[in-house]
């Protein structure tokens, strides 16, 4: 299959089809996630020109973002120039962009007023934060997806300790050392961890007027218990640790309301200097691009090929997909599940242009879900396997430095964690980005960190 005239011709006008690609399938992946990075991969040795299209510049290990936001990581250490990644891939372009629509009948993605036409389309766009309706919230309390959003948090997080140093008034003082984070999932739960760790050890010595021992740190989560996608007794070790670390966890409690003074549950104010959201996700908008129906979460119903139902050329993976297990069950948010489909559409392609048209319908081979809590503490469930404590928490770090690209990340990440492992110390705490177009208030003061109100006395 190769590219209609019609759509050479547009593509050719536009500059956007890789050279010596007419003849050849063209397979266009829209997202170099852990689901798009490796169906590109997959289609390495392939005769198909494949066009890798991400809004973002690197591939990133979303399962180390809460360390780069609590300073125990810099950003390179878990993220990746995708170019570099493809780059001995000689059928594969990189494009930098944002993907808008999709227009299925002209077999074409749209990127603003770009198109790429497509032969093949894979949609691995991932998801966002969920704010259930009250994206108000969003500006007070920030989650954790990009590179950014953890630059942002560290942000806050250090800014909060700064500000509480110069604060004369005890009231204040206490509201900037209060660390609210809402969702008691994976993310909340390491996120609530670490966040102790940094104030009870990390910064311990470093200021004079406050003790940053004493900043409160709470987890907040509406269900019954954390880490509701493990077993409960895996749950409640981990609730047993947080609060061993000085963590209040709070279940069975919402936030009703969140603003930049802190957060409200039904009627209590809970004042707070910062506060993380680890609560909710959200598919990205591929079913809206593709004129679909979604479910809850925004995601893309496919079949057991992961096709959109009645469009076999289009596939759609990874958290942006709701692809149903052999009991029925969604498939949980996971990097092996998204890295997993996209190593079959790779091979469902590579079958089809071998003339093949009935793959096997996907399986997902369950890798366990491991969480880590702090230091020498962690949870994993595999296969009606439970660990906890100091072995848990070694096999979860031995796991997530394989997982790493590249062997001198997995040197400079094992280097670090044995480090702060002995020192405590965390290397990462910059606050970066402070004057780079500051969003401000009418009194000229930043919206986007823990500093409101700012002090009103002189430091002492
Ligand atoms: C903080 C955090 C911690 C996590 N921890 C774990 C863990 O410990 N273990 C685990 O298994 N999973 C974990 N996950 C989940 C895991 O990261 C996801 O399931 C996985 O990344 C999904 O892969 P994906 O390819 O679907 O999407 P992603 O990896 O999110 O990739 C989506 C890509 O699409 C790009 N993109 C999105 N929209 C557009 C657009 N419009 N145009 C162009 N490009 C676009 C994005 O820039 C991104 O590169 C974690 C997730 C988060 C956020």
């Amino acid at each position: 299959m190769g590219l209609r005239s019609d759509q050479a011709s547009d593509s050719t006008r536009l500059g956007l089809v890789s050279r010596g690609s007419v003849g050849r399938p063209h397979v266009v992946i829209v997202g170099a996630g852990f689901g798009g990075l490796t169906a590109a991969k997959g289609l390495a040795k392939a005769a198909v020109e494949v066009t890798l299209i991400d809004r973002e510049n690197h591939h990133l290990f979303q399962p180390l973002l809460y360390q780069v936001a609590t300073a125990g990581l810099s950003p390179a250490e878990i993220a990746w120039p995708i170019r570099g990644l493809v780059r001995r891939q000689r059928n594969t372009r990189v494009l930098l962009g944002e993907v808008t629509g999709v227009e299925r009948e002209r077999h074409v993605v749209t990127m603003g007023d770009r198109e790429v036409p497509y032969d093949f389309l894979v949609l691995a766009t991932g998801a966002t934060h969920a704010y259930f309706g009250n994206d108000g919230w969003a500006e007070h309390a920030p989650g954790l997806k990009s590179i950014d959003d953890a630059t942002g948090i560290r942000r806050r997080l250090l800014i909060a300790f700064e500000r509480a140093e110069m604060e004369n008034d005890p009231g204040e003082r206490e509201r900037l050392l209060t660390i609210v984070i809402v969702g008691g999932g994976p993310t909340g739960v390491e996120m609530a961890g670490a966040i102790a760790e940094l104030a009870r050890r990390a910064l311990a010595a470093d200021f004079r007027t406050i003790d940053p021992r004493h900043t409160r740190v709470l987890l907040i989560e509406a269900g019954p218990r954390l880490l509701p996608t493990f077993p409960e007794d895996l749950s409640r070790y981990a609730e047993r640790a947080l609060r061993s670390l000085g963590v209040e966890v709070w279940l069975g409690r919402a936030i009703t309301g969140c603003d930049a003074a802190g957060v409200m549950l039904r009627e209590e104010r809970l004042p707070a200097g910062t506060v993380i959201w680890a609560a909710g996700v959200a598919a990205s908008p591929a079913a809206a691009w593709l004129g679909v129906e979604a479910d809850c979460a925004g995601r893309v119903k496919v079949g057991a090929r992961l096709t959109l139902p009645g469009s076999d050329d289009v596939f759609v993976i990874g958290d942006t997909a709701l692809v149903l297990d052999a009991n029925g069950e969604p498939l949980p948010g996971l990097a092996p599940v998204a890295k997993q489909e996209g190593a079959y559409v790779a091979e469902v392609i590579k079958a089809r242009l071998a003339g093949k048209t009935h793959a096997p319908p996907f399986r997902y081979r369950e890798r366990g879900k491991l969480a880590t809590i702090g230091r020498r503490a962690a949870v994993i469930a595999f296969a009606g396997l439970r660990l906890k404590g100091w072995l848990a928490w070694w096999i979860w770090g031995i796991a997530h430095i394989y997982f790493l690209i590249s062997l001198r990340n997995r040197l400079i990440v094992a280097t670090q964690w044995l480090w702060s492992y002995v020192t405590f110390e965390r290397g990462a705490r910059l606050i970066t980005g402070m004057h780079l177009n500051p969003k401000r208030d009418r009194h000229g003061r930043r919206s986007d960190d823990s500093a409101r109100p700012l002090p009103r006395r002189r430091a002492a």
